[in-house]
């Protein structure tokens, strides 16, 4: 088999958040457990909300927790034209097609959609027309053809066999008319292009896999394995929100906690091995699988890492 290789990959947005950090957190060490390695990629296409000095924040996270790897982080921005190349390739393969569409006609598809009781969706208006119809002076997007029929099913290590009707993803845009990526097409194309093998990363990227197999599906490029964690809640078991606690990696880190301490916090967090709560970062990297990911979401308790800290 070949290398395991994982990645991390944040939004450059803000803090290193704790959510982030168990991503990060899971990834480095089901590769360190595979022998393979984790790469560090920054999803900075959001040219507006990417700043550098988040960029600088996440780095300093990672590191103060002693998650490392491999080579230079990747800018998910710099590689804009290896995705809009991928995305024309794919229109002279005929899995993607130019959509001339104006906001005033996606409109009033929604607006008819829903008037007939569908979801607001696309109809696909461009998707076999000649495109010597298309209409003077609009800049096209590119829509991926989504199969009209049959199941994509997303084989998961955490959710199992997840199923999703490929009626219910229209034809998504890959690229937009200003020739940028959508992020559903970067991810696809930074992972295959990184060799990446497993994918782990939060649930609320579920739906989107089953779209961005759609892509690898036409591009014949092997989907990794995936592993979709749950969301971290409170200890009420209300979606984490700062009322629990500190977000941010850095506040425990100023709040004089020990990076060990708020790792093996963080591991436990939607992970376990048997009733051990306290263990080094070695026991961690020797037991870890995919495999003891709960199915569960995983609660946040200050308490509990606060005992972790005494500990260490
Ligand atoms: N950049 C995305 C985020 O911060 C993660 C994308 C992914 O893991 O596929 O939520």
């Amino acid at each position: 088999m070949s290398q395991v290789v994982t990645r991390f990959a944040p939004s450059p947005t803000g803090y290193l958040h704790i959510g982030g950090a168990r991503t990060a957190l899971f990834s480095w060490a089901y590769a360190k457990n595979q022998g393979g390695k984790m790469l560090l990629r920054i999803e900075d296409t959001d040219r507006e909300r990417s700043t550098e000095a988040a960029v600088t924040a996440l780095i300093d996270g990672l590191t103060w927790l002693g998650l490392d790897w491999e080579g230079e982080p990747i800018s998910q921005f710099a590689r804009a034209s290896r995705h809009a190349e991928v995305a024309h390739e794919l229109v002279k393969m005929g899995h993607a097609y130019y959509c001339y569409c104006s906001p005033e006609e996606l409109d009033q598809m929604r607006e008819e959609a829903r008037a007939a009781g569908k979801p607001p969706r696309y109809n696909g208006f461009w998707r076999d027309r000649d495109p010597s119809e298309a209409p003077e002076g609009i800049k096209p997007v590119v829509r991926i053809k989504a199969p009209l029929s049959g199941e994509i099913v997303v084989h998961d290590h955490v959710q199992g066999d997840v199923v999703f009707k490929t009626e219910n993803l229209d034809d998504f845009i890959i690229l937009r008319s200003d020739g940028t990526p959508t992020y559903m097409h970067a991810v696809v194309v930074d992972d295959h292009d990184m060799g990446v093998t497993h994918i782990i990363r939060g649930d609320d990227h579920l739906t989107n896999a089953a779209r961005q197999i759609v892509i690898y599906n036409a591009m014949g490029w092997t989907v990794p394995e995936m592993a979709h964690i749950p969301l971290i809640h409170g200890p009420d078991g209300a979606k984490l929100s700062k009322r629990h606690g500190a977000l941010g990696v850095e506040a425990y880190r100023q709040m004089g906690y020990l990076p060990e301490a708020v790792r093996n916090y963080l591991a436990r967090l939607g992970w376990s091995h048997g009733d051990d709560e306290i263990f080094s970062t070695e026991q961690m990297v020797e037991w870890f699988s995919l495999e003891a990911l709960n199915k569960g979401a995983a609660r946040f308790d200050f308490v509990k890492l606060e005992n972790i800290n005494g500990h260490y």
